[in-house]
C-alpha cells in the first residue's frame, strides 16, 4: 500500500515528506508486543526512520539509536530507501500516562538525559551524526538533529495514537525541510505553519489523503511521488554464524560445548538455532582467517 508522500511547495523552496504508518507501526507491535507507551515512542522514531530512510539514495541504509536514560531504555530504528523499517525498544512493556491530560507519556518514559544517533552507510559518503535530546517527545529531537547535523531547517511531527486493546489507532509522520536557496518568506511561513499546525494523528483521522492534507498547508503543493513503507525484517541465520564468527575464539569454543545454541533476532524476535555442525564451521572458518591456513 502506498503510505508515503512526496512534493515540493513555496516555489519549491521546501519539500515534504507525510506518512500513514498505521499499518507499519501496528506490525512493530505485534512483532513485539508492545504496550501503549513503548508503541508510541517507538512508532514515532519508526515513522521519522521510515521517511528518512526514503531520503537516502541508492543502496543507503539508515540506523537511528535513541537513548534518554528513560524506562523505555533505548530505541533503535533502521531502514533503508527501499521503505523497509524495523525497530525495537529494550522495555516493551511501558504504559505511562501524563497526569495532566491523560495522554501517553512519551516524554517521561523516553527521558531527556541522552543522545540520538544516526548512521547512514551504504551510501557514497558514509556519516554519523549525534546530538543531545532536547524534548524526550521526539518530534523536536529530531527537527533539533536535522538543524545541528544536517544544517537543514525541518519541522518534524510525529504521532501515535493507541486503542483501549493496545492496537494502533493511528500514526504518522510528516516532515518538512527548507531546501537550499530559500528565502526568509519561507522561514516566516514555516514558523506560523508549525504555530497552528495540528498534530500529525489529527490531520490523519479527518482526512484520509495525504495529499489533501498537504494542499491545506501549501497552496501551491506539487506532489512528486507515492512511496510505501512497511516493517520488513532483512535477517537470516548466516548474518547471525557471522555475528558469531567476529567473537574470540575462546567464546566459540566455550559455545559448542552447548549442543545447540538459540539466538533471537532483537527486530522481529524470530528464534534462529546454531548447532553444533554450524558452530564447527564457524570455527574452522575463524581458524582458517586468522592463521591464514
Ligand atoms: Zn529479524
Amino acid at each position: 500500500m502506498e503510505n508515503v508522500l512526496i512534493g515540493l511547495a513555496l516555489n519549491k523552496n521546501v519539500r515534504i515528506y507525510i506518512a500513514d504508518t498505521t499499518e507499519v507501526v501496528e506490525d512493530a507491535r505485534k512483532a513485539h508486543d508492545l504496550y501503549p507507551t513503548s508503541a508510541a515512542a517507538l512508532g514515532r522514531v519508526i515513522g521519522a526512520g521510515g521517511l528518512m530512510g526514503l531520503m537516502l539514495k541508492d543502496e543507503g541504509k539508515l540506523h537511528i539509536t535513541i537513548n534518554g536514560s528513560g524506562s523505555i531504555g533505548t530505541i533503535m530504528v533502521s531502514s533503508n530507501n527501499k521503505g523497509e523499517v524495523k525497530g525495537f525498544v529494550s522495555d516493551n512493556t511501558i504504559y505511562l500516562k501524563r497526569n495532566s491530560d491523560g495522554k501517553l507519556a512519551v516524554k517521561e518514559a523516553v527521558g531527556t538525559d541522552g543522545y540520538l544517533k544516526v548512521t547512514k552507510t551504504g551510501i557514497k559518503n558514509n556519516f554519523t551524526g549525534s546530538v543531545k535530546l532536547v524534548s524526550g517527545e521526539l518530534g523536536e529531537d529530531f527537527a533539533y538533529y536535522f538543524m545541528q547535523s544536517e544544517q537543514t531547517p525541518t519541522i518534524v511531527s510525529l504521532g501515535v495514537l493507541v486503542n483501549e486493546d493496545y492496537s494502533i489507532k493511528k500514526s504518522g509522520a510528516l516532515i518538512i525541510q527548507l531546501l537550499p536557496g530559500h528565502l526568509e518568506s519561507d522561514i516566516v511561513y514555516l514558523e506560523n505553519l508549525l504555530k497552528e499546525m495540528k498534530p500529525i494523528t489529527q490531520l490523519l483521522s479527518e482526512n484520509e489523503d495525504l495529499e489533501k492534507i498537504v494542499l491545506t498547508m501549501f497552496k501551491d503543493y506539487e506532489k512528486q511521488e507515492y512511496r510505501s513503507l512497511k516493517y520488513y525484517c532483512d535477517c537470516n541465520k548466516e548474518r547471525f554464524m557471522a555475528g558469531i564468527s567476529t567473537l574470540p575464539l575462546t567464546d566459540i569454543l566455550e559455545l559448542k560445548k552447548e549442543n545447540k545454541i538459540e539466538v533471537k533476532c532483537e527486530y522481529c524476535n524470530k528464534l534462529y538455532e546454531i548447532n553444533k555442525n554450524d558452530l564447527e564451521g564457524i570455527i574452522s572458518y575463524v581458524e582458517n582467517q586468522r592463521f591464514g591456513n
